[in-house]
């Protein structure tokens, strides 16, 4: 009987993936991003977007740079790019280049001392 209820708590931890208006995780932030910048989502999906932006310092980055983007891409309508944005968004780009570069190189010697 243990051993049922096991399976039906597994069951619900993957059944919930629908239900983030209450409880959003990161990827559920990341995708809604671009509707919570245009205002798109409902007030209850924007309050709790906006909660784990709260407590999600990750989140808050790719939500800062996003929001920069959009400023950076209405700005070259006008073409005017202020110098500093430029400047801050080449260094997040820079930076996650070399993150993903280092989680590369790190998986690599993982699974070559598998192997
Ligand atoms: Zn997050």
């Amino acid at each position: 009987m243990d051993k049922q209820n096991n399976n039906t708590e597994n069951i619900n931890m993957t059944g919930v993936a629908g239900d983030y208006a209450e409880y959003p995780d990161c990827g559920d932030v990341a995708s809604k991003i671009y509707e919570f910048l245009d205002g798109e989502l409902t007030e209850d999906k924007r309050k709790a977007i906006q909660f784990h932006l709260d407590h999600c310092a990750p989140c808050v980055s790719v939500f800062e740079f996003e929001s920069d983007l959009r400023k950076l891409v209405s700005c070259r309508c006008q073409e005017k790019v202020p110098d500093t944005l430029k400047q801050r968004i080449a260094a997040v780009i820079s930076m996650e280049e070399q993150t993903t570069k280092l989680f590369y190189e790190r998986t690599n010697v993982e699974s070559e001392e598998n192997g």
